[in-house]
């Protein structure tokens, strides 16, 4: 671990606000910490057992996840480490943070569903999604950035994920008509959970309130596409109120619906948060992070 990271001085007074002074050495820690590969073994191709055994056969040594039996944490690696293994080129993993596993789980896609990933690129969550469906929830995954749209057809072709339908367009372009069963939005954010040295410049109450505009926006449309009873995860990477609880009350108030608590897995660490949302700090494990579930009355 380098040293400690000092936000500046627009990102400090909008931490101080939401969380206070006693948090502002977790999130200067947090964003200082080096945090160790963690990866998904993509089960669309081959089992957690044979991944673990593929990967110890190449060398590499790793810790399991108690709340996800895909999920590793490699000790002593670099991400380049990996990337000339047969498992990376082939698909059988995929490199991810540990926080953005979570939004698939909570949202537990199963056989036959309709789901809409609603900003997929470059695609983690999707194949993930369709994983944990063991391949059979019938996904469509939208992208309005036409070189991340190319990462995500390529993500997909990668891992096994053809069968799901990949749109290049602006999801709030999407005609209402349509109605899924579950939606992921992962949406675009200020970043302020994942600052790294030199990320956090463009941090300020200003672009915060920009993106909250557009989420706001992408939360009511994502309302408007769901079926009633169904169900709606709402993730960032940004730990502000004003990007996550900020947006989805605004959200629930445009329709009826309600939150579905989230309960922590074990050993996840969690601020003060509006209560059955979930906000993670930035940790020598996690990156900031922010996830509430929605569900459609
Ligand atoms: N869920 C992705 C994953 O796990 O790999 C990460 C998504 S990233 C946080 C947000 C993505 O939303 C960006 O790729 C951005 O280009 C896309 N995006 C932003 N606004 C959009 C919109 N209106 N329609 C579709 N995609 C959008």
């Amino acid at each position: 671990m380098g040293g400690k990271h000092q936000v500046n001085a627009a990102l400090r007074s909008l931490l101080l606000a939401d969380h206070g002074e006693d948090a502002l050495g977790t999130f200067e820690a947090g964003y200082s910490a080096i945090r160790p590969v963690t990866l998904r073994i993509n089960s669309l191709k081959i089992t957690a057992e044979e991944g673990k055994n593929a990967l110890l056969k190449a060398g590499f040594s790793f810790e399991e996840v108690p709340w996800y039996s895909d999920a590793l944490i490699l000790k002593d690696v670099r991400e380049e480490d990996l990337w000339h293994t047969e498992l990376y080129t082939e698909g059988k993993i995929y490199l991810q943070s540990l926080s953005s596993m979570l939004p698939p789980l909570y949202l537990k896609p199963s056989e036959k569903e309709s789901v809409l990933d609603m900003t997929a690129a470059p695609g983690g969550k999707t194949t993930e999604l369709l994983a944990l469906s063991d391949g059979k929830a019938l996904i469509t995954a939208c992208e309005r950035d036409k070189n991340r749209f190319q990462r995500l057809k390529f993500n997909l072709g990668r891992q096994g994920a053809g069968r799901v339908t990949a749109i290049c367009t602006d999801t709030l372009l999407l005609d209402d008509a349509f109605a899924f069963d579950k939606i992921l939005l992962d949406a675009p954010c200020s970043g302020s959970g994942t600052v790294t040295e030199g990320r956090e410049a463009r941090i300020d109450a200003a672009f915060v309130e920009k993106c909250a505009v557009l989420q706001e926006k992408l939360l009511k449309k994502a309302l408007r596409l769901l079926k009633k009873g169904g169900e709606l995860v709402y993730s960032t990477c940004s730990v502000l109120k004003r990007e996550n609880e900020e947006v989805v009350k605004r959200g629930i108030c445009s329709c009826r619906s309600r939150l579905e608590p989230v309960t922590p897995f074990e050993g996840i660490p969690h601020l003060p948060s509006m209560e059955g949302t979930l906000c993670i700090p930035p940790t020598d494990l996690f990156e900031g992070f922010f996830l509430a579930k929605i569900v459609k009355e």
